[in-house]
């Protein structure tokens, strides 16, 4: 790959330029802070696709747009009604829209607010828990995931945490044109989720795929039903991963995961899908 490392500290992700003016966030772990982000630059803006789920990691992210691009941001994308994508929806200053589509609006309202209410409920007796095993953990990895944990049950714990909902919704498929490049916010139906939302640049060949793209698919998952990445429309996961695929993209940010080269990428989510739901394919 020859996108570069960017020298920005944040202890939740690593920034790297795809392009001049394109980047994408990839998580330091799959714990609860560990989906993917990014942002571009629109030449007089910036979008940010997507925000994390710890509201720190998205404060990183917000000054990781500024470091970068030294723009203010304008529009944020909601991928999808998935916390580990939009509980940091809470760091966005109400100044900024957030786009989304209708259904993901939905689903957060049934599901992600319920989902929300459940860690609350449980966060007392998950943080005392998580304390009791900072004391006798000293693998630095583990550390840090328990240290996620807890920042992420301290913040949604806090007197006034509420969910942000998209207050900007689209239909199908939104463009917008900048000085410098333009972005297709394009929603491409039921597949991983309800509704997915992915936001494509072609002038640059990127496109940041949420969770219909996961870096790594292991074969031997296929099995294990409540193990991502899952389609709630695999026969429509696949008709998108396949057309992508064939625009022969040059980034391919996935949801969850590395970067990596986008063919391989699609390729391997591909199989999965096909091995993971052969009754839809049949
Ligand atoms: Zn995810
Ligand atoms: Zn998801």
């Amino acid at each position: 790959m020859e996108s570069a490392v960017l020298d920005f500290e944040s202890d939740y992700f690593t920034l790297f330029k795809l392009q001049e003016g394109v980047y994408s966030a990839i998580a330091k772990n799959h714990t609860i802070t560990g989906a993917n982000a990014g942002f571009f630059d629109l030449g007089d803006y910036v979008i940010v696709f997507d925000t994390m789920s710890a509201p720190k990691a998205t404060q990183d992210l917000i000054k990781g747009a500024k470091f970068c691009c030294k723009k203010e941001i304008r529009l944020v994308i909601n991928s999808h009604f998935h916390g580990d994508h939009i509980y940091g929806n809470h760091a966005i200053s109400p100044s900024i829209p957030i786009i989304g589509t209708h259904d993901t609006v939905k689903m957060i309202n049934e599901h992600t607010f319920e989902n929300l209410a459940n860690y609350q409920k449980n966060a007392r007796k998950e943080i005392k828990k998580l304390d009791n095993q900072l004391k006798t953990e000293s693998n630095p990895a583990v550390l840090f995931e328990i240290n996620s944990d807890l920042d992420f049950l301290l913040t949604i714990s806090e007197h006034g945490f509420n969910l942000r909902l998209p207050d900007l919704i689209f239909q199908k498929e939104l463009t917008i044109h900048g000085s410098k490049r333009s972005v297709q916010i394009i929603d491409v139906g039921a597949a991983h989720s309800i509704s997915d939302t992915i936001a494509y640049l072609p002038n640059d060949n990127i496109c940041f795929m949420g969770d219909l793209l996961f870096e790594n698919v292991d074969p031997s998952w296929v099995d294990k039903k409540s193990v991502m990445p899952f389609a709630v429309n695999p026969k429509n996961h696949l008709k998108v991963l396949k057309k992508y695929s064939d625009l022969n993209i040059k980034y391919a940010i996935p949801g969850h995961g590395k970067l990596s080269p986008s063919p391989i990428v699609f390729k391997s989510n591909i199989e999965f899908l096909r091995l993971k739901y052969p009754d839809a394919f049949s």
